[in-house]
């Protein structure tokens, strides 16, 4: 019953992050205006506005003008919900479950972000951290998180000077800087190093899979964001648990 709860909240935030998502990178406000069609600029009706359903009922197609609605809505408001019944189930209430709720709702707008326009809004990362380093306190694990949100950044700032050391161009920025040192403050030192190796992991496969696919050479720049998003959630759910069973003997 409470499960059911967390994935209608889930549910929920994730239609305001669809919102973030679209908005915040074009610097328009969050809240005005409501939300309505960008093809005929018609009002979104409340019943045409419930997280999933909505979607699914309209078939994707705005009730007005017919036109399509981007299936990006419904995999974030599913993925949003996904996850917060899956820690719910995971952490039962406790601290540990604010804080990784707090987490994967910085992370999902960050990487959707990071993907279509290949930038990191300060306003979301800076903020993480804050609350990061904040919710340590809280979780006994303050040295822990400051560490890791310096590692976090240390780490991507050499990678951005060899990249521009060997290869002579950008290989990442620092809105993947702000980010690494988001997750840093969240999962704390020790696991952030196991962030690397998922997120960097993961990166080479998507990017192998693309040059086969012939969509992208060794040379094209992927976002980096997703990657360490995804990393950074394996780890906080999993990271003691991987730690334990394949580093040490
Ligand atoms: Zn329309």
């Amino acid at each position: 019953m409470l499960g059911f709860l967390f994935f209608l909240l889930g549910a929920s935030i994730g239609s305001f992050l669809n919102v973030v998502i679209y908005r915040l990178p074009e610097g328009i406000s969050l809240i005005k205006p409501p939300s309505h069609c960008p093809v005929c600029g018609e009002k979104i009706r409340w019943f045409d506005n419930i997280p999933i359903f909505s979607y699914i009922r309209l078939r994707g197609k705005c009730r007005d003008c017919g036109s399509e609605i981007s299936i990006r809505y419904l995999i974030v408001e599913s993925i949003t919900a996904f996850f917060y019944l899956y820690a719910y189930l995971h952490f039962g209430l406790s601290l540990e479950l604010l804080t990784f709720l707090v987490f994967v709702t910085l992370l999902l707008p960050i990487s959707f972000i990071d993907y279509r326009k290949m930038l990191i809004p300060d306003s979301l990362s800076l903020s993480g951290i804050v609350l990061g380093l904040l919710l340590s306190i809280f979780r006994g694990k303050v040295i822990i998180s400051l560490i890791g949100a310096a590692i976090g950044a240390l780490y991507i700032l050499i990678v951005i000077l060899v990249g521009k050391a060997v290869y002579k161009r950008e290989v990442m920025g620092f809105g993947d800087l702000k980010l690494a040192s988001l997750i840093g403050a969240f999962v704390g030192w020790a696991s952030f190093l196991l962030t690397i190796l998922i997120s960097a992991l993961i990166g080479s496969i998507y990017g192998l899979v693309e040059i086969k696919r012939g969509k992208s050479s060794m040379k094209s720049l992927i976002p980096y964001g997703p990657f360490l998003g995804i990393g950074g959630i394996i780890t906080f759910l999993y990271g003691k648990w991987i730690i334990v069973r394949f580093f040490l003997v």
